[in-house]
């Protein structure tokens, strides 16, 4: 089971990197990272090869690949689209993307 607390700050971390992602894939990295947590302690850190890295680098290219989904060209990856001319318009949802902010 992944703990609220590695959820929370896997979420942090995308929305930091403007990375956007669905809950369940949130959920995923959350898994995996806290998997990395609990095992990263039990190798040396003078250690050569560390099984971790592997897993490390396959989450950063996860991660790469997220950040290099289209961007959504009409709210420019936001989700919604903000109106600064028609205040009632601001933060609807982005009709493109569906709010996702990206394709
Ligand atoms: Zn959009």
């Amino acid at each position: 089971m992944t703990s609220t607390y590695w959820t929370e700050a896997i979420s942090e971390i995308f929305e930091e990197h403007g990375v956007t992602a669905t809950a369940e894939q949130m959920a995923k990295v959350a898994s995996d990272v806290e998997l990395l947590s609990s095992t990263a302690g039990e190798y040396s850190s003078e250690s050569v090869i560390r099984p971790g890295d592997e897993e490390v680098t396959k989450l950063r290219t996860e991660l790469t690949l997220e950040k290099q989904k289209v961007v959504c060209k009409e709210c420019r990856g936001h989700g919604f689209i903000g109106d600064s001319s028609d205040p009632t318009r601001y933060e609807s949802e982005c009709f493109v993307c569906k709010g996702a902010g990206r394709i």
